[in-house]
């Protein structure tokens, strides 16, 4: 088995990943990403998750229903640590150590996200779930992945999503679109692609922290991406 390229990285999974129809928590789905987080895991890939809301709730929504927007945002803070905690639970159910951790205090539930205790659970082979994104209003999780990628020291950031990568065109509308295998930082910005939100993005491009854009469900690309192999779409 080849050493991983990456030895620390912050994996990046949206809330919406999590859902299916009608189901806000598909089982299934937390099962194969338990299973693909053990993969690299027992490759000596040190672990951190920084996990999104989106499928409970999000902030941008909550004028729809009367709701304030630091209020919605709070709520939405509060749907990520729902869905640390169910990560936590599948990944535990295959043996892996972890710590819940949270940039607001929930003290029956999980511990508060202090940067060294952080590192040294990663360390100890722990994987970390850092929920609550950055404890701020008007910030999404993409900016608290990149945030929490550079105070850890990630290698990279790994954004799981549906698709395999970043594509010249929307590759459901146009047949003839193709996956960029890699691509600057500011190609990216140039060419106008939506990696990551804004605030995200420049976080990641002034501390020279390389994103990759890749498809979490398919089985397997996890573990070739930690291994070095073209999946996804590398910005760097
Ligand atoms: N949120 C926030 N501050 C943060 C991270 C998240 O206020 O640092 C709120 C925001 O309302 C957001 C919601 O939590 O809509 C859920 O996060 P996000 O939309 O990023 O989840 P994803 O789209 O990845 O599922």
């Amino acid at each position: 088995m080849d050493k991983p390229k990456y030895k620390r990285i912050l994996l990046k999974l949206s809330g919406e990943a999590l859902s299916s129809d009608g189901e806000v928590l598909e089982p299934s789905i937390l099962e194969q990403y338990a299973q693909e987080i053990k993969k690299i895991h027992d490759l000596g890939v040190e672990v951190a998750i920084v996990i999104g809301g989106g499928n409970i709730f999000r902030g941008a929504s909550a004028a729809k229903v009367g709701i304030d927007r630091v209020q919605g945002d709070y709520m939405g803070m509060l749907a990520t640590v729902i869905n640390g905690m169910a990560i936590q639970a599948s990944l535990e159910k295959h043996g892996m150590f972890t710590r819940l951790m949270t940039a607001i205090k929930i003290e029956a539930v999980c511990e508060p996200m202090i940067r060294r205790r952080a590192i040294r659970h990663l360390e100890k082979g722990r994987i970390i779930i850092l929920s609550a994104g950055t404890g701020n209003p008007y910030f999404t999780t993409d900016s608290a992945a990149a945030l929490r990628a550079i105070e850890i020291e990630a290698d990279v950031v790994l954004k799981g999503t549906r698709v395999d990568g970043v594509y010249t065109a929307d590759p459901e509308k146009d047949p003839t679109a193709t996956r960029y295998a890699q691509l600057s930082f500011s190609e990216a910005l140039g060419k106008g692609l939506k990696i990551m939100d804004a605030t995200a993005f420049t976080l990641c491009q002034e501390n020279k922290l390389p994103i990759i854009v890749f498809d979490m469900n398919k089985p397997d690309n996890l573990t070739k991406l930690v291994q070095g192999e073209d999946v996804g779409t590398l910005i760097s």
